[in-house]
């Protein structure tokens, strides 16, 4: 029986549990839903305004464990039961991490360097996934005390670039902290939706998601199309951001007043408060000219000029990323229609400035960047909770997915209704000799043809190494994780080169939609299966007029000449039957073909066999 539930703090009747979105950041996090009243996103904030909770815990002497405010005072003065960045270690082992360990102020266990790390606190160790955990838990309970009302599902955020085991680790985290994480969604994704980019069927954009944090940098290079988010390329800098700003002004301000690294060492509360005071001289600079302040009776000032001049090269290193994934995604920068600005130093002025004149146009930065991937993320939850009609999330594949192969057919590798997450693999070869890349096309839908179904990406395997046709072994597997998310990797066998690709299928199809593409495979199946049969037919053709071309032309001195001009017509023959001919004729015409070259083809096989018995010709 369905439970209705009572908001005690407006007296209104819950028709069905609010599902949150969470930003679980590496500097910050934040809760956001969809108001009840005005359907907007909004991000939920305590009385007295706070709404961010920076992603500190500080473990206490009498084990007590506080997160957010509280914990960041303990950053400086307690670093080894002081715990930040913990996102930077999800899914992560010792051997991922070790070369940034000067980092980390915490101590991070490194006996088994290819297991996932643990952190060490006092006597007790910890997973990122149990302290992830913590900071949901505080989001979890400051959202029930804010909303009156129980909190137990979520949509929590996490970077494009996440593998599986980070989203598994942050899925953990969540179920961890009491939270039913119905789906993982990309910062950048999120961002675009709270942009209500992506919101319509019709539209199709490109778009530049630029994230600069506290600590990560990244950017995010989305194609949307009909509701489907396509992640062309990623880059960035996972040790870079606002916190850099922070410790150059530290550095200058101690030049400035000749104190040195030691005395900063030793003098933890005055490194501390320099900290605190420079971040705060970096926000005042990105609405003001000048700064002024004094800590422990040193006079410190920074002007906007002198802080533009400290940042400079962050920023240009940030640009050299965007260059980067411009050129990764294939598109060029006046393709891209959308710049958007994400996290809290893109409200430095000079990053601003800089990103517009690298993308030649304006930049979006209408949306709070502090809170825009939450906001993202509520909108992200509505859908899931089916009020948002145009959008259709199942957790089965609703419609059958496949390739191209030759002739325009689809071969379905996961059928429609599989439950996800699904995974299957199948092998493809090449056609032609030599073929260097191999061009893989990702539908969805029941028709036989790929052209009555609806693409969703596709991609170019390159550098297949020179072999003859039908040599090179191209796996091409399918996988549709748990959030929805098909990634498709073609990988070249014998060479081991690799490509893949994610796409998002269930995005953005309506229920009438889906239906409507189911039906016509029914209405069409019988046409479906002729012209399946035809192009078959076809293709067998072409591949044998290759095939038979390329075998006169390599054994030409040992064949008679009626035998190379018998074969000429017959080929000739086959390729006017393939313009019109029935299925049927095509097949005569093959066998045709086929009766004519079979006895010397057997016959130069009988030679090369009885030479290589001789030991002559030992093929290869
Ligand atoms: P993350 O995504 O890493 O959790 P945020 O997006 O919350 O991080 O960004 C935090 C960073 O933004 C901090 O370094 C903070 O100092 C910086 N920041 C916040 N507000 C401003 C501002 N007005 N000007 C410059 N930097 C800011
Ligand atoms: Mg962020």
């Amino acid at each position: 029986m369905a439970k209705i539930g009572i908001n005690i703090a407006t007296g209104s009747l819950q028709q069905q549990e609010m599902i949150v979105g969470i930003d679980l950041g590496t500097t910050n996090s934040l809760v956001a839903i969809i108001h009840p009243d005005t359907k907007k996103p909004v991000i939920l904030k305590e009385h007295d305004g706070a709404a961010m909770v920076p992603s500190v815990i500080h473990f206490g002497e009498a084990g007590s464990i506080s997160v957010g405010d509280e914990a960041k005072k303990s950053l400086v003065t307690e670093p080894h039961n002081t715990i930040f960045s913990v996102k930077r270690l999800m899914g992560k082992s010792y051997n991922d991490v070790k070369d940034h360990g000067s980092f980390f102020t915490y101590k991070i266990i490194d006996d088994n360097t290819e297991s996932l790390v643990k952190i060490q606190v006092g006597s007790r160790f910890y997973s990122p996934v149990e302290l992830s955990s913590y900071i949901l838990k505080e989001l979890k309970n400051r959202a029930e005390h804010i909303l009156k009302t129980p909190v137990t599902k979520a949509v929590i955020t996490v970077p494009a670039y996440f593998n599986d085991a980070q989203r598994q680790a942050t899925r953990d985290a969540g179920k961890l902290a009491g939270l039913d994480v119905l789906r993982i969604v990309n910062e950048p994704t999120a961002a675009s939706l709270a942009y209500g980019l992506g919101l319509r069927k019709d539209e199709s954009k490109t778009i530049a998601v630029y994230d600069l944090g506290g600590g990560t940098f990244d950017i995010s290079i989305l194609r949307i199309t009909g509701g489907i988010f396509e992640v062309l390329s990623t880059n960035g800098d996972t040790y870079l951001g606002g916190d850099d700003f922070d410790r150059t002004i530290v550095k200058y301000w101690s030049g400035r007043v000749s104190l040195t690294d030691e005395e900063l060492q030793v003098n933890k509360n005055l490194s501390q408060e320099l900290r605190l005071m420079a971040e705060n001289a970096k926000i005042h600079l990105s609405s003001n000219d000048s700064f002024k302040g004094n800590v422990a009776g040193y006079d410190f000032s920074l002007t906007k000029e002198q802080f533009e001049s400290l940042i400079k090269d962050f920023v240009e290193r940030t640009i050299q990323c965007c260059r980067n994934a411009v050129q990764d995604s294939g598109v060029s920068i006046s393709e891209i229609d959308e710049v958007i600005m994400v996290g809290g130093s893109t409200r430095v002025p000079l990053v601003k400035k800089e990103v517009a004149v690298f993308f030649g146009k304006k930049i979006n930065d209408s949306v709070n960047p502090d809170e825009v991937v939450a906001l993202g993320a509520a909108i992200q939850a509505d859908i899931l909770a089916g009020n948002n009609k145009d959008f259709l999330l199942l957790d089965i594949t609703p419609l059958s997915l496949g390739i191209e192969t030759m002739g325009g057919l689809m071969d379905v590798l996961i059928p429609r209704n599989s439950k996800v997450p699904s995974k299957t693999g199948r092998q493809y070869t090449t056609q032609k000799d030599g073929q260097g890349s191999m061009r893989i096309s990702v539908y969805q839908g029941e028709r036989d043809l790929v052209k009555d179904n609806r693409k969703l990406a596709e991609f170019n395997l390159t550098g297949i190494p020179g072999m003859p046709a039908g040599l090179p072994k191209v796996e091409v597997s399918f996988l549709v994780n748990a959030d929805g998310i098909l990634v498709v990797k073609a990988r070249e066998l014998r060479s081991g080169i690799e490509q893949s690709i994610e796409v998002k299928p269930q995005y953005g199809l309506t229920d009438e939609e889906v239906e409507k593409m189911l039906m016509d495979s029914i209405t069409h199946a019988k046409d479906d299966m002729q012209t399946r049969a035809l192009v078959e037919a076809k293709t067998e053709a072409l591949q044998l007029i290759d095939a038979t071309t390329r075998f006169i032309f390599k054994n030409r001195s040992f064949l008679t000449e009626p035998e190379i001009s018998q074969t000429e017509t017959a080929i000739r023959s086959l390729k006017e039957i393939l313009e019109t001919g029935t299925k049927d004729e095509i097949h005569r015409s093959i066998e045709g073909l086929n009766e004519i070259s079979r006895p010397y083809a057997e016959r130069l096989m009988d030679e090369a066999i009885s030479k290589t018995m001789k030991g002559k010709n030992i093929i290869n």
